[in-house]
């Protein structure tokens, strides 16, 4: 973690804030929290929140809970929750002994509630859930009150506990505060605090048939953890007059709530409840499907902890809803890569290429540098011999103008061997090209062209040592830029956003590649072994991100 805390970070009105409280004495340290839901795993925009909060505590010497906002047991599992921590764990960050529950405070609540009811400021309300919403009014209409909102406090203590006690049916009862149904902010308008649900908790079992609202655990659980700085997301500006007055009524300590705008990413979308559909549906092949925006999806798909943390700080933390535009997350996993990845040859589509003056039998060894990036990743043998396979796109008869690879007559250099020309091709009955003919010149090894022009150079592999791979290639999930914004948006799924190519010829070099192992493979792009279709004997290869860089010219343009 001392990599993130000596970074320099550029500061933000969240950052600005925090200083400030330091300077003035107001807070003696740092206390954030990150305060998932598990109701579904979680995504960049996630990431966004964790970097701010993790970040936030590591450089003021602070500390960061995680804790799970698990008020609502019906859409909550264990699942999630493990997936979470790994998935937290997996940024490159550390809650320490600090991991909570808002159901670890349900005792704490309930004491809470009965103490508003006693001062009373909350009453049991016998209206439906429908009923609830209709008497709450709008924007413009003002709130009614509801016939129940006046009951005694002995009678609403009373009905209060039975309604724990399992006593009335789900539904039938909830338990309100009794703040201003004609308050302008519609969170005021009496909110709910309890419903009754008789359903089992992921914790708590059967302990509980009344579930705290999340608006009621939230702002209590900041506060039992004494947590400074409470983060969040722009929507919940309109809930902190409600969390400032449960606090005050309760006459407990008071963090202290900042927003900022949630992440926005083009291409794809980010509600869990939108994923969660994806994925029931079947139009992705689950959370971790290397095409969603989840942080278990970007793992799979070969992203780095590094490029995504990178990410969020280039993103910035403002105060308004912005877009932003994929290329960029895509940026910095290229550059992240770029320094780290080993270079490998690797051809996706092959073809198939016969040197006729290379002697039969014969074979060498040829060095290639693994990083050129990186003097110290060294280099490795690359087998040479008679037959090799060559992309099918390097190769074309007749050559399309200013098209510098293979074509009759024409000389291009092998990756880091020799110098070859085209002399003819085979083809098959429908014309298609099946073996592509050379001679090649022996004096050329290494890519010395002794005086002449050659203008392109292509990677390659050996026929008799390739090994077989299964190569995966994504684009965007979504066709537009912002699907979010059209009623039917499952329809924008983009249906070419994954290419299957089973027949793809490795260097032998990446026999041993390891589930999660990266490798830029020449000219093609950056790709990492895949963690669930991988097995010994099968290798499964994702493209986590191409070599074009979409980003660099957007910045160039603007
Ligand atoms: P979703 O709308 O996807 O269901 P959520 O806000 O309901 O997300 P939570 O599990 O409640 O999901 O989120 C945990 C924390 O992450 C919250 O503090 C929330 O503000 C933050 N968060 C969620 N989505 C984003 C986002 N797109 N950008 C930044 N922060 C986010
Ligand atoms: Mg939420």
């Amino acid at each position: 973690m001392s990599e993130l805390e000596a970074k320099d970070k550029p500061s933000n009105f969240i950052r600005d804030a925090a200083l400030e409280d330091l300077k003035s004495g107001r807070y003696k340290g740092i206390v954030t929290r990150f305060p998932p839901e598990p109701n579904g795993y979680l995504h960049i925009g996630h990431a966004k929140a964790i970097c701010l909060d993790f970040g936030l505590a590591l450089e003021f010497g602070g500390r960061c809970h995680l804790r799970f906002d698990d008020t609502n047991p019906a859409k909550e599992t264990t699942e999630y929750v493990e997936a979470i921590k790994a998935d937290v764990r997996w940024l490159g960050f550390d809650w320490g002994p600090h991991l909570y529950h808002a159901s670890d405070y349900f005792d704490r609540l309930y004491e809470w509630a009965e103490a508003l009811i006693k001062k009373g400021l909350a009453y049991v309300d016998d209206l439906t859930p429908d009923q609830v919403a209709e008497y709450r009014g709008t924007l413009t209409v003002p709130g009614r009150e509801s016939p129940y909102r006046n009951r005694a406090v002995g009678e609403n203590l009373d009905l209060f506990r039975r309604m724990r006690a399992g006593e009335f049916p789900d539904g039938s009862k909830t338990l309100r505060a009794k703040i201003d149904m004609a308050a302008g902010n519609l969170n005021l308008r009496d909110p709910v605090m309890y419903r009754i649900r008789k359903t089992a908790h992921h914790r708590t079992g059967d302990t509980w048939c009344i579930y705290p609202m999340y608006d009621w655990a939230h702002g209590q659980s900041d506060s039992i953890e004494g947590v400074t700085h409470s983060l969040c997301t722009l929507e919940y500006e309109d809930h902190r007059p409600l969390y400032d007055w449960y606090i005050q009524a309760l006459g407990i300590y008071a963090p202290r709530q900042i927003e900022f705008a949630r992440l926005n990413l083009s291409h794809t979308v980010m509600s869990k409840r939108k994923l969660l559909q994806l994925v029931e549906e079947g139009l992705v092949s689950g959370w971790d499907d290397p095409r969603m925006p989840t942080l278990a999806g970007l793992r799979r798909r070969g992203y780095t902890p590094g490029a995504i943390r990178d990410f969020c700080e280039r993103i910035g933390i403002a105060k308004a809803d912005n877009l932003v535009d994929i290329a960029l997350l895509e940026h910095c996993l290229r550059e992240d890569l770029n320094l780290r990845a080993e270079r490998r040859m690797a051809v996706l589509r092959p073809l198939r290429l016969i040197i006729e003056n290379y002697p039969e039998g014969h074979a060498e060894e040829l060095d290639a540098v693994n990083n050129p990036e990186d003097p110290g990743a060294g280099t490795r043998k690359v087998p040479f011999a008679r037959i090799l396979y060559i992309e099918q796109d390097d190769f074309r008869d007749p050559p399309p103008p200013k098209y510098f690879r293979l074509s009759p007559g024409v000389e291009v250099r092998l990756r880091y061997a020799y110098i070859v020309k085209c002399t003819g091709v085979e083809r098959d009955a429908a014309g298609q090209v099946t073996t592509v003919r050379c001679e090649y010149d022996p004096a050329s090894r290494g890519g010395d062209a002794r005086g002449r022009k050659v203008k392109g150079t292509i990677h390659w592999v050996s026929a008799a040592d390739a090994v077989d791979a299964e190569v995966r290639l994504y684009d965007h999930l979504f066709t537009a830029p912002k699907p979010d914004e059209t009623e039917d948006w499952k329809t924008l799924v983009n249906p070419r956003s994954l290419e299957v190519l089973r027949g793809a010829k490795l260097e032998p070099s990446l026999a041993g590649a390891k589930a999660g192992d990266r490798f830029q493979f020449e000219r093609q792009g950056y790709f990492s072994v895949d963690s669930r279709d991988s097995a010994p004997g099968r290798l499964v290869f994702n493209r986590a991100v191409g070599l074009r860089d979409t980003w660099a010219k957007i910045e160039a343009k603007t």
